[in-house]
């Protein structure tokens, strides 16, 4: 059986040969947070565009500002006032951060480290030429490439669009990614579920867990476990870039999403993967769309989505597969679990003392997810190292919408 690692390597090798020249379209800047840049952002200008003081203080020149001289004070330059006219010899002139340094200037010694009496100003300590400035074009020359195709665009991508005067950006559109849970039991959350039924959560959690993750969920209608039901549904979401299936996935006699979408032409990359929660995930292409069929399971459900499918959805956002974010911290009570499988258990990552420590919480097996509300990452247990001392070193998997 398939390591996780190795399945996750499949889904990104087989979404990066399957990724066709992706859609794009210009949106305003307010709109593309979290989207992927298609097109190369240039500098309009030098950034910064003047010698730009960094301090509060004086500009001089290095030369004639040694402790003891007195420096004339000739007035004072604010932020955004116009600065043509040079510094005169023995002159210095008070200057604000973030104002236009004067020709011939070329330090900036700070306020804390002068004297003045009148306009004449004496300094502590020598100056340095260049200090407290950051010279034009040091960050940028016009024209330099700003931002890249590919990057995925947060608050910081943003705020460079908008520094050069980007006011609308070519993205990638989001890859669309139909939701459809299977199964008898699974009621609408709108409908009183029987007795023996229970809520559809997983549409839910997965069109969460795809909003975030980058794509455009669109949820189908639950298929009851029927050939027929479950084609005709599969066919809607085959309409998309991605399918993602919950439940019907195990060895039970109703569990067909497998068999039905091998009937509909498709083919697997794997069907196993050796995890717990999470084994019995399937991914293959049917047509022109990628499918995961996740364990129904809503702990398993959320666990294979973050591992497996949101590689496929970065890939196919024109962006590269974010790597999973293990960190490494103690274990702060032993564990004993199963070997042969990577388990993800539902853990607590706490920061009491100076260094975070994670316990792994009590929950009832991959349905509980109240237990889930209570975890803000997943402790991995390795395959082969099933029983771990506390105070040990182990890894976590950080749930990915809450670290
Ligand atoms: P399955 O993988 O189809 O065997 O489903 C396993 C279990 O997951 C079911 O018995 C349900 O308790 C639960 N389950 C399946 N589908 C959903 C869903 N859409 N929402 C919440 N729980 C589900
Ligand atoms: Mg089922």
């Amino acid at each position: 059986m398939l390591s996780f690692t190795h399945a996750r390597q499949l889904v990104i090798t087989k979404a990066q040969s399957h990724a066709t020249p992706r859609p794009t379209i210009a949106l305003p800047i307010s709109a593309i947070l979290g989207l992927v840049l298609a097109e190369q952002v240039h500098a309009d200008r030098d950034y910064p565009p003047f010698d730009r003081s960094t301090r509060d203080g004086y500009a001089v020149r290095a030369s004639e500002a040694s402790p003891g001289s007195s420096l004339r004070c000739v007035g004072e330059i604010k932020a955004g006032d116009t600065v043509t006219q040079p510094l005169a010899p023995g002159a210095c002139i008070q200057i604000m951060t973030g104002a236009a340094v004067p020709p011939d200037a070329d330090a900036v010694v700070m306020i804390e480290f002068t004297n003045r009496t009148g306009e004449t100003v004496t300094v502590d300590r020598p100056a340095q030429p260049g200090q407290n400035i950051v010279p034009r074009g040091s960050e940028a020359h016009a024209g330099d490439l700003a931002l890249s195709p590919g990057l995925r665009l947060g608050f910081a991508e943003l705020a460079v669009a908008a520094q050069v005067g980007a006011s609308t950006v070519r993205c990638y559109k989001k890859p669309r990614v139909a939701v459809l849970s299977t199964g008898d039991e699974v009621v609408p959350i709108t409908e009183t579920p029987g007795p023996f039924h229970i809520r559809n959560s997983n549409t839910i959690s997965l069109a969460a867990q795809i909003q975030l993750a980058g794509g455009e969920p669109v949820p189908l209608i639950n298929a009851l476990d029927r050939v027929d039901d479950l084609s005709a549904k599969i066919e809607l979401g085959l309409r998309e870039d991605i399918l993602v299936l919950s439940g019907g996935v195990s060895m039970g006699k109703y569990d067909l999403v497998e068999s039905v979408l091998k009937g509909m032409g498709a083919e697997f990359f794997f069907d196993a993967v050796a995890i717990r929660p999470g084994k019995p995930t399937v991914f293959g292409r049917c047509r022109n769309t990628l499918v995961f069929g996740l364990p129904g399971n809503p702990v398993s459900t959320m666990v294979t989505f973050q591992l497996f499918v949101i590689p496929a959805i970065d890939i196919l956002s024109g962006a590269e597969a974010r790597p999973l974010p293990f960190l490494e911290t103690t274990l702060a009570e032993p564990l004993n679990e199963k070997p042969a499988l990577t388990h993800f258990l539902p853990a607590r990552l706490e920061w009491s003392g100076s260094f975070p420590k994670v316990s792994a919480l009590r929950w009832q097996g991959s349905g509980d997810i109240a237990a889930l509300t209570r975890a803000n990452c997943f402790l991995v247990v390795p395959a082969d190292r099933p029983t771990i001392p506390a105070g040990d070193k182990v890894s976590v998997l950080p749930r990915f919408d809450v670290l």
